[in-house]
C-alpha cells in the first residue's frame, strides 16, 4: 500500500502538509537548508518525505536501480586501535587474528568468476607494521590478474594511518597507489563528522576534518570516492544533518563523491548500544539523505547493512543502488548483520524488478554494462 503510493504517477503533497513548503522548494530544484532537513527529520509523516525524496531521485536516476558484480577482500582484521562500535579488528596474537598473505590474495581473489567480477572492494584493520609495497602490492596483483576489475581499496582511515607510519604526504600516497591501480577509495570510516560523539564512539579515529580532507585530496589526485554515516547509536539528528552538511560542501568544491551510503549501526558483539534502531529511522535517513545531498548523483541502499527487506522498501524512498553481489562481507556480519554472505546477479535483478524497478548493472563509476 505504501509502496503503491509512492510510484502513483506524480504523487504530490497536501497545501496544509507542515512539509508543503519543502516539497514545493525541492520540486523547483531549490535546495534546503539544515533547518528543513531537521523538519524532515522530526515529521512523522515518513510517506510524505518519501515522496519528496523521489522527486530528487527520479531527477537524477530515474527508475533505474544499479548494481555492481563485485567481491570482498578484508586483508587483515588487526587494528592499532579500538572503535567501540567496531565488532571486526582483533588485536595480533588474538586467536582469531588473520593477516593475508600475497599469496592468500591471490587465491581469494581467484574465487570470483573472472568473467563477471567489475570490483574488488578491499579493507582492513590499521595495521600496525605491514609495509607499503604490500599495500602496493595487493593492489597490482589484482589488476595484473584482471585488469578489467576497478580496485577500491582503503578508507580515509587506512589511508591517514599509511601517511602517519610511511610519513608520506597524502598526494604521494595517491600517486603511489594510484600508479599500481588504485581508481577509487571507499566511503568507510567516516562514522559521524561531529566531534563530541566521535570522542565517544571512536576517539582514537582521525577526526571528521581529516576524514573529509583525505577525501578532497583523493579528488584532487583524480580518485573518486564514495562517503558514508553511520548513525542510530548516540548521534542527534542534529549531528546527522551536521555530517550530510559537510560532504555536500565539500563535493560542491570537488565533485568527487559517486554515491552516499547510510550505514546502520548494529549492536551485536560490541559495546556501544543494545539495539538496532527502527525502520522507519532507516527510510527516514535515507530519504533525507536524498533530498539534502543535491549534489550526489547517487544513494546507495547497501542490502548488507539494511537487510534485503528495508533495502527494497528504501529504493522508494530515494535510493537508487542495491550495492551488489558482495561476495562475501565481514566486517558487517561480525556486528550481527543478519543478510547473507552474497547475493547472485540474478538474485539482484529479481529483488529490483520486483519494486517495479528498471535494474541496471553498472561498473564502479556508474557506467551501465550490457550483459
Ligand atoms: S572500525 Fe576500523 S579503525 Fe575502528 S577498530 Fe574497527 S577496523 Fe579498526
Amino acid at each position: 500500500m505504501l509502496v503503491k503510493q509512492l510510484h502513483k504517477h506524480h504523487p504530490t503533497i497536501p497545501k496544509n502538509s507542515p512539509l508543503y513548503s519543502i516539497y514545493q522548494k525541492v520540486n523547483n530544484k531549490e535546495r534546503i537548508g539544515e533547518d528543513e532537513a531537521l523538519t524532515l527529520f522530526q515529521s512523522h509523516n515518513i510517506l510524505e518525505v518519501g515522496i519528496i525524496a523521489n522527486l530528487v531521485n527520479q531527477r537524477f536516476n530515474q527508475n533505474k536501480v544499479y548494481y555492481i558484480l563485485n567481491g570482498h577482500i578484508n586483508y587483515s582484521n588487526v587494528c592499532a586501535i579500538q572503535c567501540s562500535f567496531c565488532s571486526f579488528s582483533t588485536k595480533r596474537g588474538d586467536h582469531n587474528a588473520y593477516e593475508m598473505s600475497l599469496e592468500d590474495v591471490k587465491n581469494k581473489f581467484t574465487t570470483f568468476n573472472q568473467d563477471e567480477i567489475r570490483e574488488i572492494h578491499m579493507v582492513g584493520g590499521l595495521h600496525p607494521d605491514m609495509p607499503f609495497s604490500y599495500y602496493e602490492d595487493m593492489i597490482q596483483t589484482i589488476k595484473t590478474m584482471n585488469p578489467r576489475v576497478t580496485v577500491k581499496a582503503f578508507t580515509a582511515v587506512e589511508i591517514a594511518h599509511f601517511a602517519d607510519l610511511f610519513n608520506m604526504s597524502l598526494e604521494d600516497i595517491f600517486e603511489k597507489l594510484g600508479d599500481k591501480g588504485l581508481e577509487a577509495l571507499p566511503g568507510g570510516g567516516a562514522e559521524i563528522f561531529s566531534e563530541k560523539i566521535r570522542r565517544k564512539i571512536c576517539p582514537t579515529k582521525i577526526s571528521g576534518d581529516q576524514w573529509l580532507e583525505v577525501h578532497r585530496i583523493a579528488h584532487r589526485s583524480g580518485i573518486k570516492s564514495n562517503a558514508t554515516m553511520l548513525f542510530g547509536h548516540i548521534e542527534t539528528y542534529e549531528d546527522r544533518i551536521d555530517h550530510l552538511k559537510r560532504l555536500r560542501d565539500l563535493q560542491d568544491q570537488t565533485h568527487g563523491f559517486l554515491t552516499f551510503i547510510p550505514l546502520t549501526y548494529h549492536p551485536e558483539h560490541n559495546p556501544l548500544r543494545s539495539n538496532r534502531t527502527s525502520v522507519l529511522d532507516e527510510l527516514k535517513t535515507v530519504a533525507v539523505s536524498r533530498i539534502f545531498l543535491d549534489n550526489f548523483p547517487h544513494i546507495k541502499a547497501y542490502w548488507v547493512m539494511l537487510g534485503i527487506k528495508v533495502a527494497q522498501l528504501a529504493l522508494s524512498f530515494g535510493a537508487d543502488d542495491l550495492d551488489g553481489t558482495v561476495k562475501e562481507e565481514k566486517i558487517y556480519h561480525a556486528a550481527g548483520a543478519e543478510s547473507p554472505q552474497m547475493l547472485s546477479k540474478s538474485d539482484l535483478i529479481d529483488l529490483i524488478t520486483e519494486c517495479r524497478k528498471i535494474p541496471v548493472q553498472r561498473d564502479s563509476f556508474y557506467n551501465e554494462i550490457q550483459s
